[in-house]
């Protein structure tokens, strides 16, 4: 039997004995006694487990470091999971990374929202109960020139509740080439079938024609639905049927079209060298009746499902049950109330949507910044090379996937470290960097770093470079 003397645990410290450090002494009035413990005890624990049964003798422990250790679990216990990134990426609408930030009016109009009250669904002048819809209708009438709207959580929402509201227990007639997945499970043929609505398919993967869809409608016929195939092209021999076709082929047998367009450009992209994007005001003028898109994507607002067009369909769609279920909240509604009163003047738009201002980025903006962030880099110790050139960023966010956008980035590499070891080091640092690696390099594109970040962004990369 080992003696107590070999014992290798018996230079383990008792709790109060930590507790009592001089180390703790401040941090003691921060943290709830319990937490304190708690960190102790896990620590002490840890300790424990590093050494070995058969070793024997004094094993020093150093209390100091032990103290030290507790105070760091401690505050990093209080520090929210979720925080602030910098999206060094160039990728504008990054899903993972929350895809649009929001312009300054638009975030301070949740940020009220959230922390106080607001007559969300109160008329100020009757003192009587109103929608908490009335403020989007108004602006996006305005925005799109369509009678009616209404908001809800998102775009995939928006689509169920259309299906479900107007088509339930009949059929949607959709082509083969809009049958398409989003991502994270959304996709169409799905969510057709939890809506409750059938979906018929017609033409091929490349080819629809106006005479499939008029051949497929039937007495149990709903809608005629459209969706933009957001991420992903068809190329070489295909023929997609027009949404003016499409309208008139619904007019003459009294059946709505719905335009699923996704992401959501009030603005004509085209003016930022970005052709192709569908813009929901000419679907309304096209004649769709209900238009369906996203709230962070290209309108870079909040996540939120706008649904725009005829007031007798909104007006169904918002008796729907499921409407509850799917319902926008508060802080969302402020800030695309916020976000599309921008859209009034696209002049104050395009500078204020951080969204639009980063897509209009020229690669002539950006030179400059690159060359500023690389002449400072390269002060900094632990960088192999640094260089500027050109590049391509991307829109992001299943829009626009073959719009690639000129960029200009700095490329870095590290000394004596791997590309994927300074990446994750950016990436778990105060501030957190998302960069981009390729061709063995780190790559930062400033396109989706705001301009007051870069200092940070500076300091985080030298963090990252310092030898342990
Ligand atoms: C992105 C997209 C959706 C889903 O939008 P969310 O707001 O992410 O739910 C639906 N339809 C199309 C065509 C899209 O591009």
């Amino acid at each position: 039997m080992q003696s107590m003397r070999d014992n290798p645990f018996r230079n383990l410290p008792a709790v109060h004995q930590v507790l009592d450090h001089p180390f703790l002494c401040q941090i003691k009035e921060r943290h709830a006694h319990v937490a304190l413990l708690d960190a102790i005890r896990v620590e002490i624990a840890e300790l424990r487990e590093k050494i070995k049964p058969q070793e024997s003798g004094n094993l020093p422990i150093d209390l100091d470091a032990l103290a030290g250790r507790v105070r760091t679990r401690l505050e990093n216990s209080t520090v929210p999971l979720l925080r602030s990134v910098i999206n060094a990426t160039g990728i504008v609408l990054h899903t993972n990374l929350g895809r649009s930030p929001l312009a300054e009016a638009a975030a301070r109009a949740a940020y009220d929202a959230g922390r106080g009250y607001l007559n969300l669904e109160l008329d100020l002048a009757t003192g009587k109960r109103s929608s908490r819809q009335d403020p989007i209708r108004d602006v996006l009438a305005r925005l799109t020139g369509a009678e009616s709207a209404t908001a809800v959580n998102n775009c995939a929402a928006a689509t169920l509740i259309v299906l479900r509201a107007l088509a339930s227990g009949r059929e949607v007639i959709v082509s083969r080439g809009q049958l398409i997945e989003i991502g994270g499970s959304f996709r169409i043929p799905e969510i057709m079938t939890v809506s409750g609505a059938t979906l018929r398919e017609v033409g091929t993967t490349n080819i629809t024609r106006i005479g499939d869809y008029e051949k497929a409608i039937g007495p149990n016929t709903a809608l005629l639905m459209r969706i933009h195939p957001s991420n992903y092209r068809i190329r070489g021999f295909t023929q997609a049927v027009e949404l003016a076709e499409l309208v008139e082929l619904g007019r003459k047998h009294n059946l709505p079209v719905i335009d699923d367009v996704g992401s959501g450009a009030l603005l004509d992209f085209a003016e930022f060298g970005l052709p192709g994007e569908p813009v929901a005001s000419e679907s309304i003028t096209a004649g769709a009746d209900l238009v369906l898109c996203s709230g962070d994507k290209l309108l870079g607002g909040p996540q939120a499902g706008l649904i725009i067009g005829r007031r007798s369909l909104v007006e169904r769609i918002e008796k729907d049950p499921l409407m509850r279920a799917v319902r926008i909240d508060k802080m969302m509604l402020a800030a695309l109330e916020a976000t599309l009163r921008l859209h009034l003047h696209p002049e104050r738009a395009r500078k204020e949507v951080p969204t639009l201002r980063m897509i209009a980025l020229t690669p002539s903006e950006l030179q400059p910044r690159a060359e500023a962030l690389a002449a400072k880099l390269t002060s900094i110790s632990g960088i192999a090379s640094v260089q500027v050139r050109e590049e391509t960023s991307f829109v992001g966010g299943g829009s626009l996937p073959d719009q690639p956008l000129p960029s200009v980035v700095v490329a870095v590499t590290a000394e004596g470290m791997s590309e994927e070891a300074f990446a994750s080091r950016l990436r778990i640092g105060h501030p957190a960097v998302l960069a981009r690696i390729q061709d063995g390099q780190v790559l930062f594109d400033l396109r989706t770093v705001f301009e007051e970040q870069e200092a940070d962004l500076r300091e985080a990369i030298a963090e990252a470079l310092k030898k342990e």
